[in-house]
């Protein structure tokens, strides 16, 4: 899969940061469900609060941030995440809770 074969009115998970607009997308995951999800991926980012998360249509995302990789292969159980301005693939890591 990738963000750019999605329909632009994809929903999409995103954390209250990028819901304020306060924050730029660092991290984007594709649960195994198919659920897609976006956060800024700083400590404060609240898994455990269901309420924190905001669901938008994909395009609004990629149009907020260009740098976006939409043309990678993100499958599902697998993440990217960006350090020093380069986005890379990996698995997602589930941590019991
Ligand atoms: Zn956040």
């Amino acid at each position: 899969m990738r963000l750019g074969d999605l329909p632009p009115n994809f929903a999409t998970y995103i954390c209250s940061h990028l819901a304020a607009g306060e924050r730029s997308v660092e991290r984007v995951w594709l649960e195994l469900d198919g659920d897609l999800w976006m956060c800024c991926g700083e400590e404060d980012d609240d898994f455990t609060d269901g309420e924190a998360w905001k669901i938008v249509g994909l395009k609004h995302l990629l149009a907020s941030d260009p740098s976006i990789p939409t043309l990678l292969d993100l499958p599902a159980g697998f993440q990217l995440s960006r350090e020093a301005k380069v986005w890379t693939v990996s698995p997602l890591i589930f941590r019991s809770t």
